[in-house]
C-alpha cells in the first residue's frame, strides 16, 4: 500500500514540530513519524523531565546552603520515588496530548520505525509512503556507542530520569554536561557518585576557568570527579558493577550499584537506511547545504540533533533550525543558519552557563578582546544563599565596546545568561548595558558590572 504526502517527516521533537506544524498550516499534507512515544528527547526524556529533578535537588540545596545562617535544614530530604512520580505527571501525558493535537491539525501520525526504500519513498511499517514535495529527517541523536567491555550494563540518561528508587552508588561514565546534571542531582539525593572523565578538561564548551571551579564544587558536595580516567571495563559482581579505568597514577577499580552513558550522543541515523535514499551522511550527521537541504537528495531536509551542521545540540537550536527547513520549504531555499549567541547552560548547582566567544575561541579567531573576570563568592548575591562558588568572565571588544561572550557559575546563572544572549544579539555595548536600570537586588543587576 502507498499513501501520498506533501510532506513526511521522521522524529516527533522540538524539530520536527516546527516543521510539521508551519507545512501544515501552509496547506500542505503531513504525515510524521516516530519510533519511540511522541513529542521528542526534550519533553519526554531530555530537558524537561531532567530539569524537574534538578529543581527539587536545587530546593533541598537552597536550604541546606543556609544552614547555620539561619535556616535549620534538619529532616530534609529528596524522597526519590514520589520526585519520579512527579516528574512523570510531566512526561506521560506529552504523547496523547500531541497526537491529539495533530489530529485536529490534519497531521497524519505512524508509530513506527522509518526507513527509505528509495530517493522518494519511506517505509513504516508496511505501507509506503510517497513524498511529493519533500521530507524532512529530524531523527534526533542517541547515547554513542562505548568501546568498553561490558558496556551493555551501562544505563542511559533515559533510564537515569526514570529510575524508582535511587541506587546507593552511581558511576557516571564521562564528563559531560548530562554527568554533571545527574551528579549533582543523586548527590542531593543521598547517592554516592563517582564521574570518571577521559581527559584533563571535561565540559569542554565552557570556559575553562570557571569549569575548574565547577569541578571543586562539585568535589566539594562529595562527588569523586577523576580526571584522565579512561573506562576499559564494566563487570557484573555479586549484583553490582566493577567499573575499571586507566588512571593517571595506574589502574582504577571502582564498584557502584548503577553505571551511567554520559559520553556524549551522535546522530540518530542508523536505522534511517539513508543510503537506499540516497542521502549522503557520516558520524556527525546528514550532510545539508546551507539551506539545510541535503547535499545530495533535493527531496530532503534535515534538522535538529541529526543534522551536520554548525549548531550545537540543544533544544532551541532544534527548533530553530526546524523553523528555517519550513521556511524553505514554504518559500522555496532564501534562509540560512547563524548560530552566534546561542546560551548554554550544564543545570548543576550553581549552575554553568555561557554565550558566545570563549577566551580560546577568541584567540583562534585572533579577535582582540578584554576578559573581565573575577571570583564572585563574595558577592551579596553569592553569600545571601551561601553559595561559595561563583564566577564570571566576560570579554568585550576594547574597540567597539562590543560584548563577545559572556561565561558565569553562580546562582541562577541559566537565568542571568540570558540577558547577555539579549545583549550579545543586538550588538548592545558593554557601556550601553551598563546604563540599563536593572530591579536591585537581582541577578540582572549583578550584570552591570560583570562587563567593566
Ligand atoms: C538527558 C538530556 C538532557 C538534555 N537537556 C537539555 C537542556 O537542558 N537544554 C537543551 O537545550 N537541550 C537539552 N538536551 C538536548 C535536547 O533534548 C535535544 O537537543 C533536542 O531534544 C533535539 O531535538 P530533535 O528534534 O533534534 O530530536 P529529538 O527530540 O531527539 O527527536 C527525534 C525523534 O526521532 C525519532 N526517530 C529516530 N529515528 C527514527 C526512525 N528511523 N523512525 C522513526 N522515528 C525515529 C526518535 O525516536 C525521536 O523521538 C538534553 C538531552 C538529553 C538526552
Amino acid at each position: 500500500m502507498i499513501e501520498t504526502f506533501d510532506l513526511v517527516v521522521i522524529g516527533s521533537g522540538s524539530a520536527a514540530q516546527a516543521v510539521a506544524s508551519r507545512c501544515r498550516k501552509a496547506g500542505w499534507t503531513v504525515a510524521m513519524i516516530d519510533k519511540r512515544p511522541f513529542g521528542g528527547t526534550c519533553a519526554l526524556r531530555g530537558c524537561d523531565p531532567k530539569k524537574v529533578l534538578v529543581d527539587a535537588a536545587a530546593a533541598v540545596d537552597a536550604a541546606r546552603l543556609l544552614a547555620g545562617k539561619g535556616v535549620r535544614p534538619d529532616g530534609l530530604a529528596i524522597d526519590w520515588p514520589t520526585l519520579i512520580r512527579f516528574k512523570r505527571t510531566f512526561t506521560d501525558p506529552v504523547p496523547e496530548h500531541l497526537t491529539a493535537k495533530w489530529a485536529r491539525d490534519g497531521i497524519v501520525t505512524f508509530q513506527t520505525t522509518a526507513r527509505f526504500v528509495d530517493p522518494a519513498h519511506i517505509e513504516v511499517g508496511g505501507t509506503l509512503l510517497h513524498a511529493t514535495r519533500a521530507m524532512v529527517i529530524a531523527a534526533g541523536a542517541r547515547p554513542m556507542d562505548l568501546a568498553i567491555e561490558g558496556h551493555e550494563h551501562v544505563i542511559t540518561s533515559d533510564r537515569f530520569l526514570d529510575l524508582p528508587s535511587l541506587p546507593p552508588s552511581l558511576t557516571l561514565v564521562g564528563g559531560g554536561y548530562i554527568s554533571f546534571e545527574f551528579a549533582h542531582v543523586a548527590a542531593r539525593a543521598g547517592a554516592k557518585v563517582t564521574i570518571l572523565h577521559r581527559d584533563d578538561r571535561p565540559l569542554a564548551e565552557f570556559d575553562a576557568g570557571l569549569v575548574e571551579r565547577l569541578v571543586s564544587r562539585t568535589r566539594a558536595l562529595g562527588v569523586d570527579v577523576r580526571l584522565n580516567a579512561d573506562v576499559r571495563t564494566i563487570q557484573p559482581v555479586d549484583g553490582r558493577y566493577r567499573v575499571m579505568a586507566d588512571g593517571p597514577g595506574g589502574s582504577i577499580v571502582l564498584d557502584a550499584d548503577v553505571v551511567v552513558h554520559g559520553a556524549g550522543r551522535v546522530p540518530d541515523l542508523d536505522t534511517l537506511a539513508l543510503d537506499a535514499g540516497g542521502v549522503r551522511h557520516s558520524r556527525d550527521g546528514v550532510a545539508v547545504n546551507a539551506y539545510l537541504q541535503s547535499v545530495s537528495n533535493p527531496l530532503v531536509y534535515a534538522a535538529g540533533d541529526c543534522a551536520d551542521t554548525d549548531g550545537p545540540a540543544l533544544t532551541p537550536v532544534a527548533g530553530y533550525e526546524g523553523r528555517i527547513v519550513a521556511s524553505n520549504l514554504i518559500e522555496g531555499n532564501h534562509v540560512t543558519a547563524g548560530y552566534d549567541a546561542i546560551p548554554s547552560v550544564v543545570y548543576t548547582l550553581p549552575p554553568l552557563a555561557g554565550v558566545g566567544l570563549r577566551e580560546d575561541e577568541a584567540r583562534a579567531q585572533g579577535v582582540s578582546f578584554v576578559s573581565h573576570h573575577e571570583n564572585s563568592s563574595n558577592w551579596q548575591s553569592s553569600r545571601r544563599v551561601g553559595e561559595t562558588f561563583s564566577g564570571f568572565n566576560v570579554l568585550v571588544e576594547p574597540a567597539s565596546g562590543r560584548i563577545l561572550g559572556a561565561h558565569l557559575l553562580g546562582p541562577r546563572a541559566d537565568e542571568t545568561i540570558n540577558l547577555f544572549a539579549l545583549a550579545i544579539h543586538l550588538g548592545v555595548s558593554a557601556d550601553r548595558f551598563k546604563e540599563i536600570l536593572w530591579a536591585y537586588p537581582t541577578l540582572g543587576s549583578d550584570t552591570a558590572y560583570m562587563v567593566s
